[in-house]
């Protein structure tokens, strides 16, 4: 199993994955995702539409700003 390619933790059966140029990488959670993109100013249209997305797994999380 892969580390995460931020914090090194286990990424588990569905890592979050991160296609950058030339590689992808593997993330254990959103979060690590998010941040790695952006340390490396990192812009996709994922990224950019954050504040937009809504899902099922996102409803259940989600923060009241
Ligand atoms: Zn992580």
């Amino acid at each position: 199993m892969k580390p995460c390619d931020l914090c090194a933790l286990p990424v588990g059966n569905e890592p979050f994955r991160l296609e950058t140029e030339g590689k992808v990488l593997e993330f254990c959670c959103e979060g690590c995702r998010g941040i790695y993109q952006m340390i490396h100013d990192l812009h996709s249209e994922r990224l950019s539409t954050q504040n937009d997305r809504v899902s099922p797994t996102d409803a259940n999380t989600r923060r009241t700003p």
